[in-house]
């Protein structure tokens, strides 16, 4: 991408005009900061280090950011060193809801004007965010609002996490329908692909999963990382060590299809996909989830269904789940969701094959509740 600024224009040598956009980094957030760094920080602020475990509990226990709810902390500069460490990074710019206040989606201005969303979908006994890692996507695929918007900048992690507590503090704080609750879900399906960010991903899911005070103190296990199937990425998210679940969007259980839906399967296979979500199970004993879209006429044939089965049990049995997802249409976009019975009997054939077969839920489809529809809509 290119960016030419009118006061840059006929200015700046034509090397600079033509490398990569300098985008700044968002300001210095105490979420981002590992345990050097923040002693760093806290002695250039000219407090102890220790401070650093309250502020800690302040952010990932009690959820806040607020100078005045620290009331640990000495009054004197108390404003200034958490104004220091915790610049706002996300302001809310519209929220939606449906299903009864149970489904919340937001947009977000980053610092540098850029929108992002996330969703929270509150179900009984559990809550799940859906987060974004990315500003736009570059993965480009044809039928996601996000694909078309291209990609302008990786999230940092303290970007991630602020989506987190934010939600997890609307919960706490009784403002979500349903009464006060706890988040206990994490779903890394909003804007973006995730595993193309992967150190910023890496460590927001380290920060969600650490236990008080350093993290969120939430499961693993409740952590899905869904990826368009960055081969490499995935084999290194296997020996992290820490048993998210891993979804893969498949959408498509041949190469020629599946290359015009998801165009990175130029650079691997489906057979590449499968068998790296295949070694991720078997590193980690984490079911690998697939998502296929369910698209009216384009990949919702009974045999491709049979291919998806047999492509599945032939690497082995009980190591996968396939979650077809209705279509959500994008604007514009000529594609619309399967006939009830098409997607039944694609269901029912994967079912054969003794593969557990799950339709999700389209919560939230009637506030664009498909990731990137309300950022596209907003424009810039
Ligand atoms: N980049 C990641 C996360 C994307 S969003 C990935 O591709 O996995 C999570 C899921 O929503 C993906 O499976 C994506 O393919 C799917 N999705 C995107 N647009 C959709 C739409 N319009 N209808 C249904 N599912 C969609």
């Amino acid at each position: 991408m290119v960016e030419v600024t009118p006061a840059a224009e006929g200015r700046a040598p034509l090397a600079l005009t033509m490398s990569a956009p300098r985008r700044g980094k968002p300001p210095r957030h105490f979420a981002d900061l590992g345990a050097a760094e923040r002693t760093a920080a806290l002695t250039e602020l000219g407090e102890k280090p220790f401070r650093g475990k309250q502020l800690a509990t302040h952010y990932f226990t009690h959820l806040t950011s607020d100078p005045a709810e620290m009331t640990d902390l000495p009054q004197e500069g108390r404003t200034a060193l958490v104004e220091a460490l915790f610049p706002p990074l996300l302001t809310p710019v519209r929220t939606l809801t449906a299903d009864a206040g149970t489904t919340v989606k937001t947009l977000w201005r980053l610092y540098d004007g850029v929108k992002v969303e996330s969703v929270l979908m509150r179900y009984p006994g559990r809550a799940t965010l859906c987060v974004s890692s990315q500003v736009g996507c570059g993965m480009a695929c044809p039928f996601c609002a996000t694909g078309q918007l291209g990609l302008t900048r990786n999230m940092s992690t303290a970007e991630i996490l602020e989506q987190v507590r934010l939600a997890a503090q609307a919960l706490a704080r009784g403002e979500v329908a349903g009464g006060p609750g706890r988040l206990s879900n994490l779903v890394f399906m909003g804007m973006g692909e995730p595993l193309a960010n992967y150190r910023a991903v890496i460590e927001a899911v380290r920060r969600f999963i650490a236990p008080a005070p350093e993290g969120f103190g939430m499961s693993a296990r409740n952590v899905t990382v869904s990826t368009v199937g960055l081969v490499p990425a995935i084999d290194k998210l296997a020996n992290e060590g820490i048993p998210v679940t891993l979804a893969l969007s498949l959408h498509a259980p041949d190469d020629a299809l599946r290359t015009e839906l998801v165009p990175i399967n130029t650079r691997w296979t489906v057979d590449e996909a499968l068998d790296a979500a295949y070694r991720y199970f078997e590193a980690t004993g984490r079911r690998v989830s697939i998502e296929y879209a369910l698209i009216k006429d384009m990949n919702d044939h009974a045999w491709r269904a049979d291919l998806l089965g047999q492509k599945l049990t032939d690497r082995g049995r009980g190591w996968v789940h396939v979650n077809p997802i209705p279509l959500n249409p994008t604007p514009g976009s000529i594609w619309t969701a399967s006939e009830r019975s098409v997607e039944a009997e694609f269901v029912s054939r994967l079912r054969s094959y003794g593969i557990p077969t799950t339709v999700r839920d389209t919560r939230g489809s009637d506030i664009d509740g498909a990731c990137g529809q309300l950022a596209a809509e907003e424009g810039p």
